[in-house]
């Protein structure tokens, strides 16, 4: 066995990436595995943050994620006899020069951190899997076992679990990963569609319940996103069904075409009970899952990353005590948590049948929304709570705002 690692890095999605790219600017030893093949190919997150973009400009990843993405600053809210039109990210926001929402495929994100990655000499170990972690006083050990069947035990004096929502770190440290699952399932696909006005968020607001289309740009042109009726609890996701439901939330003859990915899938609420045991981290889907509402979720992964990548660093070189780490569970935990509740309330107020909510969301939120919205000040707070540029960390041990 060779000497320990300082840091392995569980898991090669966005989060084990950022963490990656962050801990190589630092020249800090460490390596990253990931046991598939190859980095996911569906579109999957669909939206990259302002304040991600700030944060990953440091490590010379931004300016390639903005060229390829499509920054949305309009929402067309379609009701049953007009449409809403709004520029809700366009509200001269000063203090971020990226004022709007990117819509890029995790995909495309993914390829991106890759790319800086290879063009570093950084390899992402692939088919290699984290079995098994046992930790000691100075270092944990790791058995890694590879595609070819090949085992190897490397020791590292850190473990980051970004290792995603079925986290082996997490289940080896003893850690619990608290919630529920929601009993609605979704209906996702990435397609071409006629008749949409290009490049602008759209939402239709029915009795039956809403339908979303975003302009992902790649791998297709729009990301549809609607809850299952109830009327089709098991049929398998094609076209014609897709087709089907469009034609009963909207008149607007929309036609769907060219699907890329079509599935459908369950959403859960969970959060890790401690981000830390001992020498090992978790962030990430591995510390916490939710809703998609508001496109928190790997958002919120990268800055867990790159909140820990840079103390693991200092604290590797000697040039800051072991006491910094303690700050990553105390500034990173209470923002899952925020990030939990908030999309746990929007994704109430989405999907509720109680007569009541659904009453506000159909017949007095499509009436409001654009009269509230109206005001500057509500829109610039509405915008920093979902792009997360209200992040601080004030009360934290680590007291601060945030930095640019
Ligand atoms: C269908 C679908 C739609 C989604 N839509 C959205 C959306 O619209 N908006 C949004 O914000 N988010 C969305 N998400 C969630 C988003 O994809 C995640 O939040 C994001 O991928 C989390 O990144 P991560 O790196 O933390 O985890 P992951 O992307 O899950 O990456 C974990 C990595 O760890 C690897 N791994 C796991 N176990 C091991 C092991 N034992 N050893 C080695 N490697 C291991 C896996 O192979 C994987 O590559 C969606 C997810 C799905 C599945």
């Amino acid at each position: 066995m060779t000497a320990p690692l300082d840091v392995l890095v569980v898991g090669g999605g966005p989060t084990g990436l950022a963490l990656a790219a962050q801990l190589r600017s630092y020249g800090t030893r460490f390596r990253i595995v990931d046991r598939s093949t190859d980095r996911v190919h569906e579109s999957r997150a669909l939206a990259i943050q302002p304040r991600t973009l700030e944060v990953l400009a440091g490590l010379g990843v931004t300016d390639e994620l903005v060229a390829w993405g499509n920054p949305a600053m309009k929402l067309r809210m379609h009701l049953p006899r007009r449409v809403v039109a709004m520029g809700l990210f366009n509200i001269g926001v000063t203090d971020t020069p990226y004022p709007y929402l990117l819509f890029l495929s995790q995909a495309e994100t993914e390829r991106v951190f890759a790319e800086r990655l290879a063009a570093q000499d950084v390899p992402i170990e692939r088919r290699t899997e984290l079995v098994r972690l046992e930790p000691a006083d100075e270092e944990v050990r790791c058995w890694l076992r590879r595609r070819d069947g090949i085992e190897e035990v490397v020791e590292a004096r850190y473990v980051v679990g970004c290792d995603g929502a079925h986290s082996i770190v997490r289940a080896q440290a003893g850690i619990d990963f608290e919630g529920y699952a929601y009993p609605q399932t979704f209906l996702l696909a990435d397609l071409e569609v006629d008749g949409l006005e290009p490049g602008a968020v759209h939402t239709y607001m029915t009795g039956i319940g809403m339908l979303f289309f975003f302009p992902l740009g790649s791998p297709a042109t729009w990301r549809m996103f609607l809850m299952r009726p109830p009327e089709a609890p098991d049929a398998e996701v094609t076209l014609p069904l897709l087709q089907g439901i469009t034609d009963r939330y909207t008149d607007d003859g929309l036609v769907l075409r060219d699907p890329v990915w079509m599935t459908d899938f369950r959403l859960h609420n969970r959060g890790a009970s401690r981000y830390r045991a001992g020498r090992c981290f978790l962030a990430g889907d591995a510390a916490h899952i939710h809703s998609p509402a508001g496109a928190q979720g790997m958002n919120t992964g990268i800055q867990d990353a790159l909140n820990l990548g840079w103390k693991l660093a200092l604290v590797c070189r000697g040039a800051a005590p072991e006491e910094l780490l303690e700050t990553y569970g105390t500034e990173r935990a209470p923002v899952g948590r925020v990030v939990r509740s908030f999309t746990d309330r929007a994704f109430t107020i989405g999907t509720s049948s109680n007569p009541a909510i659904r009453l506000a969301r159909t017949q007095l939120a499509p009436r409001l929304a654009p009269l509230a919205l109206r005001s500057t000040a509500l829109r610039r707070r509405l915008f920093r709570t979902v792009s997360e540029l209200g992040i601080h960390s004030r009360r934290g041990p680590g007291a601060g705002d945030r930095l640019l």
